[in-house]
């Protein structure tokens, strides 16, 4: 499967980029939200893991404007941040999110939500 690693910290995106390679997986890697979407107006990905606090555009902001990006609004986003709120958790997910996870994470909890999303 080909993800998106959408996160301002280029750690972290080598962090996500590994846990998924070492499953089989193609990763490509954005900085921020508005990276993404120009990304995915040339390319569709499977799905999309997510920051929330990044510069330029928000992972929320992101969540708002990808209806405008097809590629954008059909993948599966898992959002993945260290602000562990309910409130931030409720707003991502009626916001089309299809999953939640916390920073700092396990790679099998990562693992586990792809799976889960994926219907793998
Ligand atoms: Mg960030």
């Amino acid at each position: 499967m080909n993800f998106l690693a959408v996160d301002d910290s280029s750690t972290m995106r080598k962090i996500v980029a590994l846990a998924l390679k070492g499953a089989g997986h193609e990763v490509y890697e954005a900085e921020n939200g508005q990276d993404a979407l120009e990304k995915l107006k040339s390319a569709s990905f499977d799905c999309i893991i997510l920051d929330i606090n990044m510069p330029v555009m928000s992972g929320i902001d992101f969540l708002k404007a990808r209806a405008s990006v097809p590629n954008a609004a059909k993948a599966p986003i898992i959002v993945l941040t260290t602000q562990d709120e309910a409130a931030l958790r409720d707003e991502s997910l009626k916001l089309g999110a299809s999953s939640f996870l916390a920073k700092p994470f396990q790679k099998e909890e990562l693992l586990a939500a792809v799976k889960s999303v994926l219907k793998l």
